[in-house]
């Protein structure tokens, strides 16, 4: 099938740099919008994500066509949410908890998508600059026994090409201390024609190798994007999924229920549910963290445990990602109720069993 060589995915990547011309043309944009929201943030979208897209703010469309809401700065929105660059230890290399690190490899991505964390760098030549040269990145991580887990970001790590890809995970293996390695790739959603019989072997030989993806929509669970986690998935990657709570896009109970289990029927397990950060540019996608509690509150319960992700906020300024749960502890002076999922209050025996102390 020639859509899933090499050739097939590359053509998909030059065709996705969308001009404020082309972009009005087909939705029918207003033109001049484009090119103001294009000037600060440019948009690529492939010819197989822009298929998705029924109407302009669907879900699809909201996720990667240009909004004049992100020109619209507020003062609790920030360029780089996470304090990612004043945790890069040497270019590239996030090392903001002890035994793991991210580590930015690669610049581009097939689809610019409106929320990103990285908005405002992905595509720049700040970021080009620090994923080209690994080695920096490769020789620190080699110097820290401490870091086992290494995660592979970007930009989108499986934009590199099938050689590229082999010679960095063949330098991590090398490296006796890294016992993990995760890679971040939106692929399997924006271009799955990517996920070709060489780049599987490649990945395969690399093994075992942990693979988080970012689906946000059951609208993205397609054919292809099924096929390209079917073949990943024989060939030893463990699939993740990180969804970001979007406004707009999947902010409601039945989107989150299909989405998450419609990733276990093509083999992905819901890792996270992101929290949206907080992004210059993309303030509109933000829900409140009441919602999100409220989300996964009607989701625990009513769906299987194992389709149902971690709800997480990541702090700004680099302070770390931490878990938020809807809370079902009530305690009344010595009484300890605990809230069943249908809302009844049970009295739960607080104490140990014999032996144990009150
Ligand atoms: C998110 C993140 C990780 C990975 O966190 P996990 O909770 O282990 O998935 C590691 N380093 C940085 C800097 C991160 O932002």
């Amino acid at each position: 099938m020639s859509e899933y060589c090499d050739k097939g995915w590359k053509a998909q990547l030059a065709d996705s740099r969308l001009s404020a011309d082309a972009l009005s043309r087909r939705f029918s944009l207003d033109p001049d919008v484009c090119t103001r929201v294009i000037d600060r943030y440019p948009v690529a979208v492939t010819p197989y994500y822009l298929g998705l897209i029924q109407s302009v703010d669907d879900p699809i469309g909201r996720q990667c066509l240009p909004d004049l809401l992100e020109l619209q700065d507020s003062p609790d929105l920030l360029q780089d949410p996470l304090g990612e660059e004043a945790h890069h230890t040497v270019p590239g290399v996030v090392h903001r908890y002890r035994d793991r690190v991210v580590f930015l490899v690669a610049s581009r991505c097939a689809v610019l998508c409106r929320f990103c964390t990285r908005k405002h760098r992905v595509g720049t030549q700040e970021l080009a600059q620090a994923s080209a040269d690994w080695t920096a990145g490769l020789n620190y991580i080699a110097a820290h026994p401490e870091i086992s887990d290494v995660l592979l970001s970007g930009g989108d790590p499986l934009l590199l090409s099938d050689d590229q890809l082999d010679h960095l995970l063949t330098a991590l293996r090398a490296i006796p201390h890294v016992e993990t390695v995760r890679i971040g790739s939106r692929v399997p959603v924006t271009l799955p024609q990517r996920v070709t019989a060489s780049l599987v072997k490649v990945l395969k030989d690399a093994g075992p190798l942990y693979l988080n993806t970012h689906f946000n929509h059951p609208r993205e669970l397609t054919p292809e994007a099924s096929r390209a986690c079917g073949l990943l998935a024989d060939a030893g990657v463990v699939l993740g999924n990180q969804t970001v709570l979007l406004r707009g896009v999947n902010d409601d109970t039945e989107t989150l229920r299909r989405l998450f289990k419609g990733l276990l029927r093509i083999r992905v397990r819901p890792y996270y549910l992101h929290q949206m950060d907080l992004v210059q540019g993309a303030g509109h996608f933000r829900t409140r963290i009441e919602e999100g509690l409220a989300l996964m509150r009607e989701l625990r319960g009513p769906v299987s445990g194992l389709a149902i992700p971690q709800y997480m906020v990541d702090l700004p300024g680099g302070l770390g990602k931490v878990p938020l749960t809807p809370d079902y502890l009530r305690k009344v002076g010595d009484v300890t109720q605990i809230e069943a999922p249908d809302g009844t209050l049970v009295t739960y025996p607080n104490n140990c069993g014999p032996g144990g102390t009150e």
